[in-house]
């Protein structure tokens, strides 16, 4: 069975074609510049085919997209299908499922409807990914599309961990409460670290590290997500690479009141302005933020300092939430990629059963166990794939 994996964004769309039950790549890439130029890439994994990178193809709206996909993946010379018949169906990442979706669901019109009724709590994120959907079903009629949604697997959280300390109205007029993100990716990696500790994952407590340029934590009990540090946004938890993370809401209005700003270019600076790059005044790549740091610059140091002491507070916390913690897992970017960070991060808690192994914890983007073989919590380094939790949702819907 072959799956297309499809994560549309306003102006660009990611797509991975895929078997889901070996996990086998045979081709993916990225569209961007969609509705402007039209720029397009294309990776085959396969033996002998040649790539294109960031080819200028003109791309009106995403049907060309997906046009300019599927005219890749069965081309004569350098596809690897012989034909759309091939695709067996298409795997959809989209944002927002509100507390209407707790799990994956074929695309059906009531479908739709709910993840358009999700587009006031995703107002960037939920029209591109049905402008993605809605492509797809026109340049491929009939075949099976499927939605993952990246806050479905945190719909177990109970009503303690997800509300607001807001007037209730809020919540039940408004729907205002925790959501949290990357819901696939810390699915995907818990699931992988029960696997690797031959256990079932009903009987662990794991605490879940996606640090990436968007990072988020996640308390995963008995296989259920319990607590997660992003919010009713991604906006919340973590400092990131450019978004602010949790502050005292007061600082809005100081700010605002002394800089006359609108709420839009407060969100904007919030957004785009703060993180570790606001910080630092550097980047919001943490490799550049490393690099500056060990040249002497203290703002990248403090940055990086912040960082890894917030992803050490949310561990502290969720081991108390748990009530233990078997194994801590770090994934994303900078959880696969940087051996300081993730040092940092788990030394300090020995005290909780944490002891990690430093030469094991030097490597980079393999799954291993870099925590000391006496070490009470397993510390494991998994590195996610959201693409074949999509797929596999996808096959596991449409077989
Ligand atoms: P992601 O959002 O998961 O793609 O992660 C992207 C981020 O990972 C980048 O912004 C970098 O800050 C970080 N990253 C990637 N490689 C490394 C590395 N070798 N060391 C530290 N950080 C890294």
């Amino acid at each position: 069975m072959n799956v297309l994996v499809i994560n549309a964004g306003s102006s660009s769309l990611k797509y991975q074609l895929m078997d889901p039950d070996t996990g086998i790549v045979l081709a993916k890439g990225l569209c961007e510049r969609i509705g402007i130029d039209g720029k397009f890439t294309y990776k085959p994994q396969v033996e002998g085919k040649e790539a294109l990178k960031a080819v200028d193809v003109s791309m009106p709206t995403h049907s060309e997209a997906i046009q300019t996909v599927l005219s890749a993946l069965v081309d004569r010379k350098n596809g690897v299908i012989g034909s759309m018949k091939e695709i067996d169906a298409v795997g959809h990442r989209v944002v927002h499922g509100g507390e209407a979706f707790n799990q994956s669901v074929r695309i059906t019109d009531e479908v739709m409807k709910a993840i358009e009724d999700c587009i006031p709590l995703a107002p960037l994120h939920n029209p591109a990914n049905i402008t993605g959907i809605r492509a797809c079903e026109k340049v491929m009629p009939g075949v099976p599309m499927v939605a993952v949604f990246d806050t479905a697997f945190h719909q177990t959280m109970p009503a303690k961990a997800f509300t607001y300390a807001l007037p209730y109205e809020y919540y039940k007029n408004d729907k205002v409460r925790r959501y949290g993100f990357h819901g696939t990716s810390h699915k995907y990696v818990s699931g992988r670290a029960a696997a690797m500790l031959k256990k079932p994952a009903e009987e662990l407590k794991i605490i879940t590290c996606h640090l990436g340029n968007g990072s988020s934590v996640t308390a995963v009990d008995g296989g259920k997500s319990v607590d997660t540090s992003m919010g009713f946004t991604p906006l919340a938890g973590l400092p990131m690479g450019t978004r602010s993370g949790d502050l005292d809401a007061g600082i809005l209005q100081f700010l605002m009141n002394k800089y006359k700003l609108s709420i839009d270019e407060m969100l904007n600076i919030l957004n785009k302005k703060s993180g570790v790059e606001g910080v630092s005044g550097v980047s919001s790549d943490f490799r550049d933020l490393e690099e500056a740091a060990e040249k002497g610059n203290e703002r990248a140091a403090l940055a990086v300092d912040m960082f890894n002491y917030g992803v050490k507070k949310l561990i502290g916390a969720y081991a108390a939430a748990m009530g233990g913690v078997d194994a801590i897992v770090f994934t994303a970017g900078v959880g696969e990629n940087s051996v300081s960070q993730r040092l940092e991060i788990a030394s300090g808690l020995e005290f909780m059963g944490v002891k990690m192994d430093a030469a094991a914890n030097n490597c980079r983007g393999r799954e291993t166990v870099i925590s000391a073989a006496d070490s009470k919590v397993k510390v494991l380094l998994i590195p996610t794939d959201e693409e074949l939790m999509i797929a596999r949702d996808t096959a596991a819907l449409c077989k």
